[in-house]
This record gives C-alpha cells, sequence and structure tokens, in this order.
C-alpha cells in the first residue's frame, strides 16, 4: 500500500491496517472508514478530546467528521462520560424496562410536536426499517417512496436504485436492487425519484395508485453531501401524502436535535407522520428511536401486531449518555453559538475559493455543510454526481496533511460541534486558504 502524501507520519496507521485486513472485510466495520477515493489508508485512532480527535500514531486534527454527526457536543463531553459511568456501575444491560429510558422518550417526545410515542432502537438503520414496517401496518399497502442520493440504512428495501428511465422521470416499477444480496423483488417495492422533485413523486402516486405507504425523506438531505430542499419542496411532500392516505417519515437521523432540538421539523413547521432519530440522540453511544402519531405508533408489538424487538434497545448506558446529551443541548442559546461557528467556516472557506480562483458551491444550514466543486447550484444527486472530485480528493489530502480531519469522501457533510473554539475555526480556514493555492484543476 503506497500513500500518495506524506509529510506527515502515518506509519502505524498504515501497518494497522494491513493487520486490521487480515481480520476485518476491507479492514473496517463500515465501509466509508476505508478512506476509498482518497489515494490514503484510514487513519486508526487513539483517542478524542473535545473537537480533537488523535491517530495511533499521535497526530492531532480538528474533527469534523464528529462520528459522522453524533457528537454534537463534542468528544468525551464531562458530563456525558459522567452519566455513563454512573450508569456502567448500577449494571450494564438488563433487557428489563428502566425509567431512563421513559425519561429519554419523554425529552424526544417534548422536542418533536409530531411525536407522541416513541420506540427506542439501537441504530438508524433498525428506526427507519421499523418506521417502513409501521408504515406497512397501519396503511395497509406495500410501496415506499425513497429520493436518490438520500441514505436510510442498510435495510434491505432501501437498497435499492433507479434502474434505466427511472431518472428520466418514468417512474413504472424500475427499480433494482443497488446492493448484492438484496432480491430486485424486494427493491422493487420501493420506487426512487430524484430528490427535490416534486413532479416526480407526483408521478410515481399517479402510476402506483392506491399502493404507496409512505414517501421516506431526509427533510436535509446529507448523505450526499448536504442538500437543503427548495422552498415548498417538504411542504408539497406533506400534502400529497396526506391527500393519497399515505404516511410522511422523515429520517431525521442527522437533522434531529442537530436543527434545533424538534429537527426540520421544528425548522420547516412541518409534522411527519413518523420521524427516525438516531446519531445524536446516543450521545456516541448506540442509541436511536422512532416515533409518530399515537395512533400509529400504538401498532407495535406488544400493544399491536406489527413486530419489532431488540436485546439492547434502550441499553442502560446509551440511555444515559442520549439523556445527559439531550440536557445540555436544549440549554438555551447553544444552537446559536453552532450556527455562528458553522457560519464563520462557511464565509472563510468560500473566501478562499474565490481568492484562489476554485468554483465552490457550499451548501449549509447550521451545523452541517459540504463544499462542492462546481460552479452552481447542488439540488439533487445529479448535481452532486457533477462535482470536480479530483478537486475535493486534493482538498481533503491537504486540510489532512495540516491537522484538519474532513470527512473521507465527497459525498458526506462536515459536521461542527460545540466543541469547535474560535481559534479551531480561523485554523481550519487558514488550512484551507493554503489547500486551495495548491490545488490543480
Ligand atoms: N438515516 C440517515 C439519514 C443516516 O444518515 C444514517 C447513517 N448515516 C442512517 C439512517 C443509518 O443509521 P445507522 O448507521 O445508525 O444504522
Amino acid at each position: 500500500m503506497k500513500s500518495e502524501v506524506g509529510t506527515w507520519t502515518r506509519q502505524k496507521s498504515i501497518m494497522a491496517y494491513k493487520n486490521a485486513c487480515n481480520y476485518i472485510p476491507g479492514g473496517v466495520n463500515s465501509p466509508v472508514r476505508a478512506f476509498g477515493g482518497t489515494g490514503i489508508e484510514p487513519l486508526f485512532i487513539a483517542q478524542a478530546k473535545g473537537s480533537k480527535i488523535y491517530d495511533i500514531d499521535g497526530n492531532e486534527y480538528i474533527d469534523y467528521v464528529c462520528s459522522w454527526g453524533p457528537m454534537i457536543l463534542g468528544h468525551a463531553h464531562p458530563q456525558v462520560l459522567k452519566a455513563i459511568s454512573k450508569a456502567a456501575k448500577n449494571g450494564t444491560s438488563f433487557g428489563a424496562p428502566t425509567q431512563a429510558e421513559t425519561e429519554l422518550a419523554g425529552k424526544i417526545i417534548a422536542a418533536f410536536d409530531s411525536i407522541k410515542k416513541v420506540r427506542l432502537v439501537s441504530s438508524g438503520t433498525e428506526a427507519v426499517m421499523t418506521a417502513i414496517r409501521l408504515a406497512r401496518g397501519f396503511t395497509k399497502k406495500d410501496m415506499i417512496i425513497k429520493m436518490i442520493g438520500c441514505y436510510h440504512g442498510h435495510s434491505d428495501c432501501l437498497l435499492a436504485a433507479a434502474g434505466s428511465g427511472v431518472a428520466e422521470g418514468n417512474s413504472r416499477n424500475q427499480t433494482v436492487a443497488s446492493s448484492a444480496g438484496v432480491p430486485n423483488v424486494i427493491a422493487k417495492q420501493t420506487i426512487v425519484v430524484p430528490y427535490n422533485d416534486i413532479e416526480s413523486v407526483k408521478t410515481a402516486f399517479k402510476t402506483h395508485k392506491g399502493k404507496i405507504a409512505a414517501v421516506l425523506v431526509e427533510p436535509v438531505a446529507a448523505n450526499m453531501g448536504v442538500v437543503l430542499p427548495v422552498d415548498g419542496y417538504l411542504k408539497k411532500l406533506r400534502d400529497l401524502c396526506s391527500n393519497e392516505d399515505s404516511l410522511l417519515i422523515f429520517d431525521e437521523v442527522i437533522t434531529g436535535f442537530r436543527l434545533a432540538p424538534g429537527g426540520a421539523q421544528q425548522v420547516w413547521g412541518i409534522k411527519a407522520d413518523i420521524t427516525c432519530l438516531g446519531k445524536i440522540i446516543g450521545g456516541g453511544l448506540p442509541a436511536a428511536a422512532v416515533g409518530g402519531r399515537a395512533e400509529i405508533m400504538n401498532l407495535l408489538a406488544p400493544l399491536g401486531p406489527v413486530y419489532q424487538a431488540g436485546t439492547l434497545s434502550g441499553n442502560p448506558l446509551a440511555t444515559a449518555a442520549a439523556n445527559a446529551t439531550l440536557d445540555i443541548l436544549v440549554q438555551k442559546g447553544s444552537y446559536e453559538k453552532l450556527e455562528s461557528s458553522a457560519c464563520e467556516l462557511e464565509k472563510g472557506f468560500s473566501k478562499a475559493a474565490k481568492d484562489a480562483k476554485i468554483p465552490m458551491t457550499i451548501n449549509r444550514i447550521g451545523s452541517i455543510m459540504s463544499c462542492f466543486f462546481i460552479d452552481r447550484k447542488v439540488l439533487n444527486f445529479a448535481d452532486v454526481k457533477s462535482t470536480n472530485i479530483k478537486v475535493w480528493k486534493q482538498f481533503f489530502l491537504k486540510m489532512l496533511e495540516q491537522g484538519i480531519y474532513l470527512a473521507p469522501s465527497a459525498y458526506e457533510a462536515m459536521f461542527v460541534s460545540f466543541a469547535h473554539t474560535k481559534e479551531d475555526i480561523s485554523k481550519t480556514i487558514e488550512a484551507a486558504q493554503k489547500s486551495f493555492t495548491k490545488i490543480t484543476n
């Protein structure tokens, strides 16, 4: 394995990666961690504190991956650590109910107007999988509409991609599985349409009249980089679902408690029928949730006929981390600080790219943002795909070399946390200035 860059030492990471590859497929336990497309081996992490992450070679980086979203308070927040260790002393898993779970459910319900009942699970994948089963059980319909470029975890029916003709607006059942191992017959229950394109959703409803259980969407897409909904898009999805007796599922695994306590629904004043949460609500431990109207949620076992379960659901350590994280987050003024740090970063990056004459579009809302190397708006996955990946790769590597850890993929968001200081932001902007001057097209 040869490294393309490297004025800094990564030898221990490189060795650890080679060793891991002997035991773990691709050396990683989630594909994006492999740094595929960056030209270098993944960094192996030793520890993290606040806004910084440290690799096993002892290098320090300002971290904008933040574990892909959960670490909104920064790493190893003292109050969260205290809550986890207090809980651990009382036992790490019971497989029986605890009051802390009710407390967490109450906090989620208080934050989201649309949520009256909550089921805790352990991952975003499980939350969305359960949301879909609930939507099918409630509506007694089978098909789902999802948007191209939105990610909702790795359950079978969501690993679906547009077959030929779909992206051009012909939504007649041409979806194919996007992963080996997923039967096409399952993928075909999912209609995939471009994000931000309400007409294609209308067409899908017409083509599959009376068969659509739910429209599933990331209200702000953040798994193709950050792509914001165009004016009126979310409201139109809401209206279409209501008119067609289908459910609107907001996957707020990234946006929940990130844009505001009540997620995108609070920002846009729209109520989803079912909401999926994850990442932040686990405070860095595995916890996620699905919530919604009581009449829908009460269909879940043991009350109703929709089956769902989990040995580690509502795990005491995860619940303790979650309760501590949400308590800190709802404190007044929290989100203003995030907004001002991220806004500063956006302004600095924009100016640096402009000065270096590098075409770049930044999509940002609150503390999530993406730099797309393109000279026009980015509104959907097709736009994302036309960005300049060669420039992105150079930018990523030059930033890493200067101690700035950005997501190792052109299709992922940057996450700003409360732990990022003014100094971190200034250093990051300076690094971007230097990087841009060295980039070649
Ligand atoms: N939904 C969204 C919007 C996500 O970003 C993710 C994870 N990136 C998931 C679902 C799946 O969550 P998990 O990885 O916890 O299964």
